[in-house]
C-alpha cells in the first residue's frame, strides 16, 4: 500500500457553519416561536448567534465531551445549538418531549447532561421532572427575557445569556469521530437506548442527503423541516438544507394544517417532509377548505409506511411528488429513499409510481442493505423472498451509548428489527417489524401491507393491523380503524373495499372503530393494541 497525499482535513459540524456562512449567508432562516413574532434571520446570522451560544455554553463551563440536553421544538433557537453544542466538542441530547417524565427522566440522566435548555411550553415539564434530574446543573428557558418564567426552576433567558457575547467563536479541531448528536430510540422495549452519532456520521449523512438520489435540494428550493428536530436530527436536514443553500423554514411545535398551509404559502415552501400523520392532517385540511399547496413540489415522508393513497393523492391532486424513506435513529437516521430510476421509468409510469408508492427507497451509496432469510443466507434480490433487514455504512451505529457490547455483529452488520424484500431495481419494501408480524397457520400476513390498502378506503384516518391470539390459526389479523371526522365507515364498507384488494385469508377477523394510540415518535403503537385486544378472538 501506498498512502495518498491529500489533505486529511476533518468532516466536522462546524465546518459545515463556516462554510454555509461564507456560500451562502445571506439565505434566509425563518422561524416560529412558541408565542413570539416569526422570527427572520440568514445563515450568517446563524453563524454569530451559534457562535455567541457557544461562548456562553463555555462560560457556563461546558468543555469537551459534556453533555447537553435540548427539549425543544424546531425552531432556529435549537438549530443554533445544533452548531454551538457539537461545534465547541460537547454532545447534544435532544430529549423527546413526547416520551414518558419517567423516559425524559432516563434519557437526561443516562446522557449525564450537565445543562438543560428548554423551550417555555416545556416549563411545567421541566419543574415536575427537575426534582429526579441528578445531574443537570443550570437551567435555560429558550426564549428572550420578557418571557422567562420566574418559577421556572431558576431558568435563565437563552436571549439573555448570550447577548453580551462575542458573535466569533474560535471553533477547535476536533476528530471527526467525536461525539456530536446523542438521540435515544423510543424504548418500545425496556429502556430508551441511545445512539451517539460522529461529527464524521453526521457530515457524510448530510452530503448524502442532498444528492440527487436523495433529497436533491438545490439554492432555489425552500425546505420546512416537520420531522422534529429532536428525533434524529429531523432527517439531517437541518445540516443537508444549508448545505446546499437552501432556505430553511422551521415550524416550531405547529404542525396543524392551517399553520403548516400559512408558512407554506408566505414562505413559498417547496420541500417538506414528516411522518404520515402530519401529512393525514394536512390533506384533510386541504379538503376541507379547498386550499392548494401551489409552491410545493416535493414531500419527503417516513418513520412509518407511507399510505399508497396519501403518496397518490399529493400527486394527482397537487402535482407533488412524495418521497418516501426509510431510516432508524440507529442509521442517522435515512437509510434509503424512493427516487425514480431510468429502469423504472422504461416500465411506464403507472409501474414507475407504484414502486415509488409502495417501496420504502433505493439503495443510497454509503449504506448497504442484506435481507438475510431464516439459515442466515442472503435473499435473492426477486422483490418476493423476505427476510431480516441488516445495515452497514459510516453512519450506521456499531455500539450504543454506554453498553458494553456491540449492536453490530464482526461485520459491521446491525439486525433493524424489519422484515423487508429488495428487488432488481434496488428497490427495499419494508413488510413489517418482526415483532409485528402477524403468524396465521404458519404463515406470514404482513401487517404493513394491510394497513396500506386499508387507509386507503374513503373516511379511514388511520388504519391499524394488529395479530390477536386465536385458538386455531395462532393468531388472526385485527383492523382498528379511526375515522376522520364525522364521517361514518362501516364494517361492512371496510370489508367491501379489501375484498378486491387482498387474498382472502389475509380478511382481518374483525374490524373495531377505536382511537388509534400513536408512539413519541407517531408510529402506530402496536403494543397497546396488543395488549388492548389480546382475548377478543379467543371466545
Ligand atoms: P423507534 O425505533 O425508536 O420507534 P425510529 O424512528 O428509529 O424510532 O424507528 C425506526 C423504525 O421505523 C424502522 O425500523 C421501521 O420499522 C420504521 N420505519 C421507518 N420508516 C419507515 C417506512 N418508510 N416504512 C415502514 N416503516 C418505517
Amino acid at each position: 500500500m501506498i498512502l495518498g497525499l491529500m489533505q486529511t482535513a476533518p468532516l466536522l459540524i462546524s465546518g459545515i457553519l463556516r462554510y454555509v456562512a461564507s456560500a451562502h449567508g445571506g439565505r434566509e432562516v425563518v422561524s416560529r416561536l412558541i408565542d413570539e413574532p416569526i422570527w427572520r434571520y440568514d445563515y450568517a446570522g446563524l453563524a454569530r448567534r451559534s457562535a455567541q451560544a457557544a461562548n456562553a455554553l463555555t462560560r457556563l463551563g461546558v468543555t469537551s465531551g459534556d453533555r447537553i440536553t435540548s427539549l425543544a421544538w424546531n425552531t432556529h433557537r435549537h438549530l443554533e445549538l445544533f452548531y454551538a453544542v457539537p461545534g465547541l466538542g460537547a454532545v447534544l441530547h435532544t430529549a423527546n418531549p413526547r416520551l414518558s417524565d419517567e423516559q425524559i427522566v432516563f434519557t437526561i440522566n443516562h446522557a449525564a447532561s450537565g445543562v438543560l435548555l428548554f423551550d417555555r411550553n416545556f416549563a411545567e415539564l421541566v419543574a415536575r421532572i427537575a426534582p429526579q434530574l441528578t445531574t443537570v446543573k443550570t437551567f435555560v428557558i429558550l426564549s428572550d427575557a420578557e418571557r422567562t418564567l420566574d418559577a421556572a426552576v431558576g431558568a435563565a433567558s437563552y436571549e439573555t445569556l448570550i447577548a453580551g457575547e462575542a458573535r466569533t467563536f474560535d471553533w477547535p479541531d476536533l476528530d471527526e469521530n467525536a461525539g456530536a448528536f446523542l438521540c435515544y430510540t423510543s424504548g418500545t422495549t425496556g429502556d430508551p437506548k441511545g445512539v451517539l452519532y460522529s461529527h464524521r456520521a453526521v457530515v457524510l449523512h448530510a452530503m448524502a442527503g442532498g444528492l440527487n438520489s436523495a433529497f436533491g435540494l438545490t439554492a432555489f428550493d425552500v425546505v420546512m423541516p416537520c420531522s422534529s428536530l429532536y428525533h434524529a436530527t429531523a432527517w439531517g436536514v437541518p445540516f443537508t438544507a444549508p448545505i446546499c443553500g437552501s432556505k430553511l423554514v422551521l415550524p416550531a411545535d405547529k404542525m396543524d394544517g392551517a399553520s403548516l398551509h400559512q408558512l407554506i404559502r408566505d414562505e413559498g415552501v417547496t420541500f417538506t417532509g414528516g411522518v404520515p400523520t402530519i401529512w393525514t392532517m394536512y390533506l384533510a385540511w386541504l379538503e376541507q377548505t379547498g386550499q392548494r399547496p401551489d409552491s410545493l413540489k416535493r414531500v419527503v415522508i417516513g418513520g412509518s409506511a407511507v399510505p399508497r393513497a396519501m403518496a397518490e393523492t399529493f400527486k394527482t391532486k397537487y402535482g407533488v411528488d412524495v418521497l418516501q424513506i426509510w431510516g432508524m435513529t440507529e442509521t442517522c437516521p435515512i437509510g434509503v429513499v424512493a427516487t425514480p430510476t431510468p429502469s423504472l421509468a422504461a416500465l411506464g409510469e403507472d409501474a414507475l409510481n407504484d414502486a415509488i408508492w409502495t417501496r420504502q427507497g433505493r439503495l443510497q451509496f454509503g449504506i448497504e442493505l442484506r435481507v438475510e432469510t431464516e439459515d442466515g443466507r442472503e435473499a435473492p434480490r426477486d422483490g418476493e423472498t423476505s427476510g431480516a433487514l441488516k445495515v452497514r455504512g459510516p453512519w450506521v451505529v456499531r455500539r450504543y451509548f454506554r453498553k458494553d457490547e456491540d449492536a453490530a455483529d464482526a461485520d459491521g452488520w446491525f439486525d433493524t428489527g424489519d422484515i423487508a424484500t429488495l428487488d432488481e431495481h434496488g428497490f427495499m419494501r419494508i413488510t413489517d417489524r418482526q415483532k409485528d408480524v402477524i403468524k396465521s397457520g404458519g404463515e406470514w400476513i404482513s401487517s404493513i401491507d394491510l394497513e396500506n390498502i386499508a387507509a386507503g378506503c374513503p373516511g379511514v384516518k388511520i388504519a391499524a393491523v394488529v395479530g390477536a391470539p386465536h385458538p386455531k390459526w395462532e393468531e388472526r389479523p385485527l383492523l382498528i380503524i379511526e375515522a376522520h371526522d364525522g364521517v361514518d365507515v362501516t364494517k361492512a364498507a371496510v370489508l367491501d373495499y379489501l375484498a378486491p384488494r387482498i387474498v382472502k385469508w389475509w380478511t382481518p377477523d374483525d374490524v373495531i372503530f377505536a382511537p388509534v394510540p400513536l408512539t413519541a415518535t407517531g408510529k402506530i403503537d402496536k403494543k397497546v393494541l396488543r395488549e388492548a385486544w389480546r382475548g377478543h378472538l379467543m371466545g
